[in-house]
């Protein structure tokens, strides 16, 4: 069974939108690694999507700071603004929907295996894993052959092997091979942050043991001018733009 791995979509409809027609077909289920809502104009209707249509959801920091009353103190101020704005647009039954989120890791089992989700690492959900020293370290405490995590904005993730680590590079079809474990980071749907200024999703394939990174361009002046409109911070528009 094909998965649709979706992180950090933050609002985005119009990345969202582009995403689920270039994978219509590739896939039968929808996992999402967090960071449902912020930053983008649109968290209404994407958690909507994303409550009737995923079928195993982690929750990620915007989604706390942005469903609850926890401190803002370690957003920067674009971060906290949009926050505060999602706070106030989110309907009753969104914000309840997003403050049940679980906590990774969550594990999804199936026949043929089973796997790991989360939005920052194993063992913190808000760690930024960007370094092969950070990966390495976590090497003992990953149980599983294969995590997906999120919340760098940046695709791709690590290899971790007996000879060490590596970063897998997302422009190819990744083979799962037994002797290594995998940190795989499908990008993000509504912000990439790689200079890449395209969606980013991936498609697990169980059965082949693959991993396709992928990526589609947008509308992204759409999800810049409703941005705008809302009277959110002008860098969450530009941004976009750049893929940072
Ligand atoms: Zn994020």
């Amino acid at each position: 069974m094909p998965y649709l791995i979706l992180s950090d979509i933050h609002g985005n409809l119009e990345a969202l939108d582009a995403v689920l027609t270039d994978a219509e077909g590739h896939y039968d289920c929808i996992l999402c690694l967090g960071d449902v809502v912020g930053y983008g104009a649109d968290p209404n209707p994407i958690t909507e999507w994303v409550s009737q249509e995923a079928t195993a959801v982690v929750r990620g920091n915007h989604d706390r700071a942005c469903s609850g009353e926890e401190s803002l103190a370690l957003f920067n101020a674009a971060a906290r603004a949009s926050a505060m704005w999602t706070r106030r647009t989110l309907t009753d039954p969104n914000r309840l929907y997003l403050q049940q989120l679980q906590r990774g890791p969550l594990r999804i089992e199936e026949p043929l295996g089973s796997f790991m989700l989360v939005h920052g690492s194993p063992v913190d959900e808000d760690q930024y894993l960007t370094e092969a020293e950070e990966a390495r370290l976590l090497l003992s405490r990953i149980t599983e052959r294969v995590t997906f995590f999120g919340h760098t904005h940046l695709q791709g993730g690590f290899l971790l092997g007996t000879q060490g680590v590596h970063r897998i590079q997302p422009w190819r079809v990744l083979q799962i091979e037994p002797d290594y474990h995998y940190l795989v980071n499908p990008g993000s749907v509504g912000q990439p942050r790689d200079g890449d200024s395209r969606a980013a999703y991936a498609v697990f394939d169980m059965e082949h043991q693959t991993v396709e990174f992928r990526r589609v361009e947008y509308d992204i002046s759409g999800a810049a001018n409703k941005i705008r409109s809302a009277g959110l911070p002008e860098v969450l528009a530009t941004r976009l733009y750049d893929g940072v």
